[in-house]
């Protein structure tokens, strides 16, 4: 076929100009691999009919094919959901301070494991351990993966092979694969299940005590609420009662704050202190939910059960690398100062920004973004934004943004799509009929203009 002999070479076409540009941007082998993919393509549509494509035609296509391939998958996005640590979008933004011990961690040695004032070795929990203490009021502290982690080798050290008696109203499932029953299986812990879905009494926990017996649980039922005829067993008296039974008391806190939330006018969550101080003996906890740090899991409690969690072989399968613990520290030194802390912590600054200030940016971008996407009608609407990670699940934060509809009844999921497409994607909610970008955790007009233009 004529028109197939007429196609250059992969040879010639990374000696020509556009060719050669691609060597220089990606590389030799990844510019001839997209050569050829384009190439094949354009052999395949001159079969079917079509003029053959210029050498300059099948650069381009071959340049299209690497820079959507040189996109990262974890590009950042501009997270407009309403929907503040949102699991999906990777949780907690981290502070400057956090940012910049990490990225010192990258580049130096550090003494992970090294023990500056004797030259001997040193444990790598010891940097932060003493300072999660303070902030908690615990005895002892360690920290692994996440709180997934922190809940399964809590688990397997405390009780495996053992009970532990947890209400049913707490059997919690927190999205995906994380679900109480599973996570003690795996920890070889036999799950024995009391009370019923809303009520749960003290004399319940009490007549499941049997010799077996290696824990009491209680979990925070972070993402959902049980309302009306209710009952349970508050942390304090079934500390109490497992002291009695003569085991310890874990208490799975999810999310926790490690400070009051309702000093900012923001729903109460259960802190990690006062969980402490009611006695529980072993408390779970995030590091990318409320605490606003990296993804961590934070266990806190009794010297003597720490110590047997930093013996289990599994804590050196779940611990931490030390950029994280570089980051983990930072963020727990901002909160030794709580007056600045919400200008610091970014999930805590977009939690309190004040409705007004959100309603007065989205009526400075309507017009802009109005310009931008013409076609569509840009509206100015209250709007309610939840913390997410099943933290205070039921409250919601007003807040303020922009619905956007197509005028000729366009579907909202078409422009989410092309949103999505963006260079730097912009990710909102359909509601409606109109998507709604959600203003509270945009902190700079300009990205969401730039990311659109
Ligand atoms: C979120 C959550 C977990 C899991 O924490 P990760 O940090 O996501 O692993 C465990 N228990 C409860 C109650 C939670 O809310």
């Amino acid at each position: 076929m004529q028109a197939l002999r007429a196609l250059p070479s992969v040879d010639r076409l990374l000696s020509s100009g556009p060719g050669a540009d691609l060597v220089d941007t990606h590389g030799r082998q990844a510019a001839t691999e997209a050569l050829r993919a384009a190439l094949d393509a354009a052999r395949a549509a001159v079969r079917g009919g079509a003029p053959a494509p210029d050498a300059a035609a099948i650069c381009a296509a071959a340049a299209e094919r690497l820079s959507a391939d040189a996109a990262s998958a974890l590009r950042p996005v501009l997270n407009l959901t309403g929907t503040i640590l949102h699991t999906n979008l990777g949780r907690a933004l981290l502070a400057e301070a956090a940012i910049a011990a990490a990225t010192d961690a990258m580049r130096h040695p550090a003494a992970l494991e090294y023990d500056l004032a004797t030259g001997s070795r040193g444990e790598r929990d010891d940097h932060i351990a003493p300072l999660i203490c303070e902030l908690t009021g615990a005895e002892a502290a360690t920290v692994v993966n996440n709180n997934a982690a922190a809940v399964l080798i809590t688990l397997n050290t405390l009780a495996e092979g053992r009970e532990a008696i947890v209400s049913r109203g707490e059997l919690v499932e927190i999205g995906g694969a994380f679900r109480i029953p599973d996570i003690m299986a795996r920890a070889g812990v036999r799950l024995v299940e009391v009370g019923t879905t809303n009520r749960t009494h003290p004399r319940d926990y009490r007549d499941a005590v049997t010799p077996a017996t290696g824990l009491m649980m209680k979990v925070h039922p972070s993402n959902y609420r049980i309302e009306g005829f209710t009952r349970s067993v508050a942390a304090p008296e079934l500390a109490a009662i497992a002291a009695a039974a003569g085991v310890p008391l874990m208490n799975d806190l999810g999310s926790g704050t490690l400070i009051d939330m309702t000093r900012w006018g923001l729903p109460a969550e259960p802190t990690v202190r006062q969980s402490v101080a009611e006695g529980a003996d072993m408390v779970t906890f995030s590091g990318d939910k409320l605490l606003g740090g990296p993804q961590a899991g934070f266990i806190v409690g009794r010297a003597h059960l720490i110590a047997r969690i930093n013996r289990n072989p599994l804590k050196r399968a779940l611990r931490l690398d030390k950029i994280r613990l570089a980051a983990i520290e930072a963020t727990l030194r901002l909160y030794r100062d709580p007056d600045r802390l919400a200008d610091r912590l970014p999930t805590l600054r977009m939690l309190t920004r004040p409705q007004a200030d959100i309603a007065a940016q989205a009526a400075r971008l309507a017009p802009a973004m109005a310009r931008l996407l013409p076609g569509y009608r840009v509206a100015v609407i209250d709007c309610a934004s939840q913390i997410g990670s099943g933290a205070l699940p039921v409250e919601t934060l007003p807040s303020a943004g922009l619905a956007i509809s197509g005028d000729s009844g366009d579907a909202p999921e078409r422009l989410a799509e092309r949103l999505r497409a963006a260079r730097t994607p912009v990710i909102g909610r359909i509601r409606d009929g109109a998507l709604i970008l959600d203003l509270r955790a945009l902190e700079d007009d300009g990205a969401l203009l730039a990311a659109l233009a």
